[in-house]
């Protein structure tokens, strides 16, 4: 039987999904159909896994407790590098920590927050999500982006925004190669050092004045949306320039700023490449006359996603979950603590409908997976997956 599948699990992309597709702009969003049953095995396991353990699926308490801590070691590291270091050999290692807290931040408790996985009152997920305003971002932009286009078309070139990186960098097949995308498994690291800053200085604010993400429609900030998005900034402004500037010189204060949102850059982009932009991720196009995707949902989510260092309890603790990216992408409304135990119900019931399971063993191996991606994809003769080579 053939069935258009649903977000899983209430995913905070159901509601936003029809909101957005009535804005959608020339490029129309195709839509999955495949048989749901996997969708609804995965769904009757974790239910059954919830049931077992007595466990709740948000409002956990470590996760109470780690955000505190983040939140606190963000705070100390800032306080002691811009109103008590004088010298550069105490203020490198304290910045680094500091972009290291902000990472951790945005992976841990906004992330959570802004897929409505860390608690069952809105408020709290909407309180946890502007967490990303703390370190910069905009929770609003990044809902589109990341909860909307990304988690719903993952890996589909023209709609997952996650791969659309500008010109530098050719993450799928479907999209176009540039001569110089054959260095891009050696320049795309540094330049991803550069995504906070982007995000900081030009994309959130780009995005708000064309009313569009990764050439996207999308409605603009109203309201409170718009009051929380200036504040946001004006507030991620004062700390990261206006405040230090007070007590040291300009140009120190910008090499730190710097510093501090490199590690930002690097640690969330890698990070999150890891899960998708790998050599053994499934990229796909819908069907040019049904703009259908021939695949289920959940199916299409698990195979187009890939995990990392499963093993690894302190991956799980300090990447939020991000190394279990497939069972993020089934279920995004369950707190990233329960993913370690879940993945096993999620590996087993792949086994059984015959769904690949990606994972990488270590956080290494996905990075090497990640460099052999880039550099297949800078190669002049790549034929896109399933589209026949010309002659
Ligand atoms: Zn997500």
């Amino acid at each position: 039987m053939q069935a258009q599948v649903r977000i899983a699990e209430g995913t905070g992309s159901v509601q936003s999904q029809g909101q957005f597709r009535s804005h959608a702009g020339p490029q129309p969003h195709p839509k999955f159909y495949g048989d749901n049953t996997f969708q609804i095995a995965l769904n009757k396991r974790a239910d059954a896994y919830f049931a077992r353990t007595g466990l709740r699926r948000r409002d956990c308490a470590g996760m109470y407790a780690k955000t505190a801590l983040l939140l606190a070691a963000t705070v100390a590291a800032y306080v002691a590098l811009v109103f008590f270091t004088t010298s550069w050999w105490v203020g490198v290692p304290l910045a680094v920590v500091l972009g290291l807290c902000m990472a951790g931040i945005g992976m841990n408790v906004q992330h959570d927050g802004s897929h409505q996985a860390y608690s069952s009152w809105g408020w709290v997920n909407k309180l946890m999500s502007l967490t990303l305003e703390l370190i910069g971002g905009s929770s609003y932009i990044w809902h589109y982006q990341h909860g909307v286009l990304h988690h719903t078309w993952v890996n589909v070139a023209g709609h997952d925004s996650d791969i659309d990186v500008g010109i530098f960098g050719r993450l799928s097949p479907h999209q176009r190669r540039r001569s110089f995308h054959r260095f891009q498994h050696l320049y795309m690291w540094p330049l991803y050092g550069l995504m906070a800053v982007r995000w900081h200085l030009f994309a959130d604010f780009y995005d708000v004045i064309v009313g569009k993400v990764g050439g996207h429609p999308i409605p603009r900030p109203r309201g409170w949306d718009l009051v929380v998005f200036v504040l946001g900034k004006v507030y991620f402004f004062a700390v990261a320039f206006v405040v230090p500037m007070m007590f040291h010189p300009w140009w120190v204060v910008l090499a730190f700023y710097g510093i501090v949102t490199v590690v930002v850059g690097v640690v969330l982009s890698v990070v999150f490449q890891l899960a998708h932009a790998v050599d053994s991720a499934e990229f796909v196009v819908a069907d040019e006359e049904t703009n259908r995707i021939e695949n289920a949902w959940a199916i299409h989510q698990a195979e187009s996603t890939v995990d990392f260092a499963r093993q690894s309890k302190m991956a799980a603790f300090l990447l939020g979950g991000l190394n279990y990216q497939v069972e993020h992408h089934l279920f995004p409304r369950i707190c990233h603590v329960h993913f370690p135990a879940l993945s096993k119900e999620v590996e087993a019931t792949c086994k059984e409908f015959g769904v690949r399971y990606n994972d990488h063993g270590s956080f290494w191996q996905g990075v090497a997976s990640h460099y052999r991606w880039l550099r297949e994809m800078g190669r002049p003769e790549v034929v896109p997956r399933g589209v026949p080579a010309a002659g």
